[in-house]
């Protein structure tokens, strides 16, 4: 294991997809595909320097009748590399005069709520972690990303994409933080995919959430909104149909398995990271399907708690559903509905339990 494994920055955007674009982009397009993949190699490096992630704290201790609250912190990063940037609105400050700077606030917002309502979870770490953004970072730029410690959003380039402030990437990108303070899952293979997939999850979960649909009535895309509509496609990525998110000229076409049978073994993206997630990101998909209302309610609680009791940062896709199947267990009992069903979603992506 080398030491950049251990300290990825969690960009939204895979690099599959910016080799598409410098294949297939015209020249102003390649120049910021590959702008991004040096940004991406440089706040690794960055991240690779500062401390190391901190130690697992276990389930988080938060239970007390006191009222958690969020803390959140939106910075305008003037179109520059530095972070944070320049603080525009923190905790209990009225509107500011950007509409960006106040999405980011109530989004951010709401996967605190969501989190906290749901899983009892007191932020990212579970113990009040202030939750900090950085908007306007650098110019054109194609991507968001957690770096360990805030979440940093892009405007995009216009052509291709629009900003990244959305909720499904606000979700996913916080949800890396919610692992990485969960006893973290190793951004390699197997573990790397999973801690991709969770994200993804949580990501839509999110949405759902916030527009209290059902698992039947939901889209299940994370980055709906991101796309121009110059773009052939509906999302980055679709629970519901890993693969058939996108079919674009210069984007290429969605690469992810809904099955073990499409396992891809890689030697970029950390071995596949952003595209073997799509086997337990469909899974998750049918036992919500299975478990019907709203996703949070069962399916959810499952893939919460056993997120917190896995420990095991190297866990493969087996070692996962075991846990999943566990969960369910004991959470709803054994022979019960909900643990046959988290059985038969991992069994139909070709993960017997
Ligand atoms: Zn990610």
């Amino acid at each position: 294991m080398t030491h950049i494994h251990r300290h990825p920055v969690h960009c939204i955007l895979p690099p599959h997809m910016l080799e598409a674009i410098k294949m297939r982009g015209d020249a102003k397009q390649r120049r910021m595909a590959e702008r991004i993949e040096k940004e991406a190699d440089a706040a690794r490096k960055a991240r690779a320097a500062a401390a190391p992630e901190r130690a697992h704290l276990g389930t988080p201790a938060f239970a007390g009748p006191a009222p958690a609250l969020p803390n959140r912190e939106v910075y305008n990063g003037g179109y520059k590399r530095e972070l944070p940037g320049r603080l525009v609105r923190k905790e209990g400050d009225p509107p500011s005069r950007s509409k960006l700077v106040n999405t980011v606030y109530d989004l951010t917002g709401k996967v605190f709520e969501f989190y906290l309502k749901e899983f009892k979870r007191n932020s990212i770490d579970g113990q009040g972690m202030t939750i900090i953004s950085t908007v306007h970072h650098r110019r054109k730029y194609s991507n968001a990303f957690w770096n360990g410690r805030q979440m940093v959003f892009g405007d995009g380039d216009g052509v291709l994409f629009k900003s990244f402030v959305d909720l499904s990437i606000i979700g996913h990108e916080l949800t890396h933080g919610v692992v990485q303070f969960s006893g973290g899952l190793t951004y390699q293979d197997q573990s790397g995919a999973l801690n991709e997939s969770l994200a993804d999850v949580f990501g839509v979960m999110i949405v759902q959430y916030a527009k209290k649909q059902t698992a039947a009535e939901a889209s299940w895309l994370v980055g709906e909104e991101l796309f121009t509509p110059e773009v052939e496609g509906d999302a980055l990525r679709s629970l519901r149909a890993p693969g058939l998110a996108y079919d674009d000229d210069i984007l290429g076409k969605d690469p992810q398995p809904y099955h073990m049978s499409f396992y891809v073994s890689s030697c970029t993206d950390y071995g596949g990271v952003h595209i073997n997630s799509g086997i337990p990101n469909h899974a998750f998909y049918l036992l919500a399907q299975y478990l019907g209302g709203y996703s949070w309610e069962k399916a959810g609680q499952i893939w919460y708690q056993a997120m917190q009791s896995l420990r095991n940062p190297k866990a493969t896709f087996a070692d996962w559903a075991d846990m999943t199947v566990q969960t369910a267990w004991q959470l709803f009992g054994a022979g019960s509905f909900e643990m046959a069903m988290t059985r038969r979603a991992w069994k139909l992506v070709g993960i017997p339990v």
